[in-house]
């Protein structure tokens, strides 16, 4: 992948999905799709390199309840991870 991280993020199981941005926000964002098996995948987007500075929602809780404000974001995460062939047993 051509796009590195903007911000450090010390997770190993975490997938890199590229960047974008958050609904009416001027800031880049990381895309993170950590699979841990399907009932516990997380859906990550890191906006700074300070440790907690990130959202995440479990997989399972966004397919059940898919809306909310940073609906837009995990949608965008499950596509990338669809298109990159991301595994999520
Ligand atoms: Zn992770």
């Amino acid at each position: 992948m051509e796009e590195k991280p903007l911000y450090e993020h010390d997770c190993e199981t975490c997938v890199y999905l590229g960047r974008s941005r958050l609904k009416d926000s001027e800031i880049p964002v990381d895309l993170y799709i950590h699979v841990r098996g399907l009932q516990e995948t997380d859906l990550l987007v890191r906006y700074s390199s300070q440790g907690p500075d990130y959202i995440s929602n479990s997989l399972g809780t966004f397919l059940r309840f898919p809306t909310g404000i940073y609906q837009e974001v995990y949608l965008e995460i499950l596509k990338r991870a669809i298109e990159r062939n991301v595994s999520i047993k």
